[in-house]
């Protein structure tokens, strides 16, 4: 067993009044973005993430430990 880190965001992190339960998690900030993104694009037809919203999504990425 050991830990692992993880980067997380969620779309409540980034708009609260979303009223999407999305979460993403992802060994590195790159690979969530893309996710992200991948999401925003699918979900809420945003095909590119505007400069403020990806200031505020990084603002909002926690690490968080999983045990593995
Ligand atoms: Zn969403």
């Amino acid at each position: 067993m050991s830990d692992k880190q993880y980067k997380q965001l969620g779309c409540l992190d980034v708009d609260a009044t979303a009223g999407c339960a999305f979460q993403v998690r992802a060994e590195t900030e790159g690979e969530l973005f893309q996710l992200v993104a991948m999401h925003a694009k699918h979900s809420h037809k945003i095909d590119s993430l505007p400069p403020e919203m990806v200031a505020k999504a990084k603002a909002a990425v926690k690490t968080v430990t999983v045990t593995v």
